[in-house]
């Protein structure tokens, strides 16, 4: 079956239909996208996927990662920080050293193409090659929240930006002033993926028993890096309180690399707070344990994300995907996915956290009611072929508007 026609089942043929249509406007269009790496992250994630996608419509969609030294990279991950709003010095020389690996990659662009998309910071300068390598429409797409960004950092790209005909953020709220158009896009997680797809009762099942969950008895959940915006343990205070009252367990799920000293020491809080209870699981897994969390969203009863901040918050969306009653932080994309008492409950408190836990528990018709509905929502907003035609649509404006340009001149 092609690649698109996989997801007739899960959002119907109409829609289908018409990315397929729109596809056809671009067919044979050279996309190029660049980021920086081809594994690991999100960014990578979704252009595994999307540009298959992109190719299965006839559009010549092509991805390359640029190449850089350690050195490059440290740079790059500190211009990442500040643009997450941690103050750092950025001096000349690192800003020589981006300037100077993106002039190595150059090469990259021989290959002619009609929109190439740059992903987040570190391929920004590669920009300055647009008209050297006669490359018509050029975005930039941000999958960062630039609110906060270091001004010092964002004031030595920023002219690189608005070399763009466009920049995409994922919310309002994450962009900038900037001097050229900003789109909005939000991202978006695959249905058929391994962390998304459908598992049966018993392969859910075999999961929860590997992992020494007493069958028996409900359990909630919170899958997230071991970090403190993720408020680990501001979860083990509201399931204490629930505790008083039902009897449930809590499993607390999560990597923690080991270049990330600050994920082994939160991890270590959660174990002294979780205080050898029995009834809490804390689960340290590999990152590649897609198939199992995705079991162990669906076994849940209730899917807690009580971030004090947030990105956009993917682990959301999976939660929702599968029909899940989520009880979300009140910040970031949690809020742009989880509607209050409509799909899903939002809560700001340990206290509030733990009072809808416990409405959850006490009325599965409200669960029932809550899931379906963020399913619903997800489905209509937030999968990978949405995402796809809000690609489309951007694209064709583009091309719309570089030939009222090309026209002008
Ligand atoms: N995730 C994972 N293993 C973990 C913790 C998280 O695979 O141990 C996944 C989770 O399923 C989601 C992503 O990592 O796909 C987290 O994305 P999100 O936007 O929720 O938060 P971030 O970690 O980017 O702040």
């Amino acid at each position: 079956m092609k690649d698109l026609d996989r997801y007739v089942t899960i959002i119907g043929k109409p829609e289908i239909d018409e990315i397929k249509s729109l596809g056809k406007y671009l067919k044979g269009r050279r996309v190029h996208h660049i980021n920086s790496t081809k594994s690991g992250g999100g960014v990578a994630e979704i252009l595994q996927r999307l540009v298959p996608l992109m190719e299965s419509l006839g559009i010549k969609a092509t991805w390359d990662a640029i190449e850089g030294n350690a050195e490059f990279f440290d740079v790059t991950k500190m211009i990442h920080n500040a643009m997450h709003g941690q103050e750092v010095d950025f001096s000349p020389e690192q800003m020589e050293i981006l300037e100077q690996t993106n002039r190595q990659n150059e090469k990259l662009l021989d290959e002619p193409a009609d929109i190439t998309i740059i992903h987040d910071p570190q391929p920004l300068p590669l920009v300055t090659f647009r008209r050297e390598k006669k490359r018509p429409i050029w975005l930039w797409r941000c999958h960062i929240d630039l609110s906060e960004a270091d001004y010092r950092v964002w004031g030595a790209l920023r002219h690189y930006v608005e070399q763009f005909d466009g920049s995409l953020f994922h919310l309002p709220e994450y962009s900038k002033g900037l001097g050229i158009p900003q789109y909005i896009l939000p991202p978006a997680i695959d249905p058929l993926s391994e962390k998304n797809m459908e598992l049966t009762l018993e392969e859910v099942q075999t999961t929860v028993d590997n992992f020494g969950i007493d069958p028996e008895k409900p359990y909630i959940i919170q899958v997230s890096r071991f970090d403190r915006l993720k408020d680990p343990v501001g979860v083990i205070e509201a399931f204490r309180m629930v505790q008083e009252w039902h009897d449930v367990q809590l499993v607390l799920a999560g990597g923690s690399a080991s270049d990330d000293p600050e994920g082994v020491k939160v991890l270590q809080e959660v174990r002294e707070a979780a205080d050898n209870d029995p009834d809490i699981h804390i689960l340290d897994l590999p990152p590649t344990s897609h198939i199992e969390i995705n079991a162990l969203q669906r076994g849940a009863r209730i899917i807690i994300q009580k971030s004090l901040r947030e990105g956009f918050g993917l682990v959301v969306t999976e939660a929702m995907w599968k029909g899940k009653p989520v009880i979300g932080g009140a910040v970031g994309g949690i809020k742009t996915q989880v509607i209050h008492n409509v799909t899903g409950f939002l809560a700001s408190t340990i206290e509030g956290t733990a009072y809808r836990i416990r409405q959850l528990l006490a009325n599965p018709g409200l669960s029932d009611r809550l899931g379906h509905a963020a399913k619903e929502y997800i489905r209509s907003n937030f999968l990978l072929p949405s995402y796809l035609k809000n690609w489309l649509l951007l694209l064709l404006q583009q091309e719309h508007m570089g030939e009222r340009i090309t026209f002008l001149d």
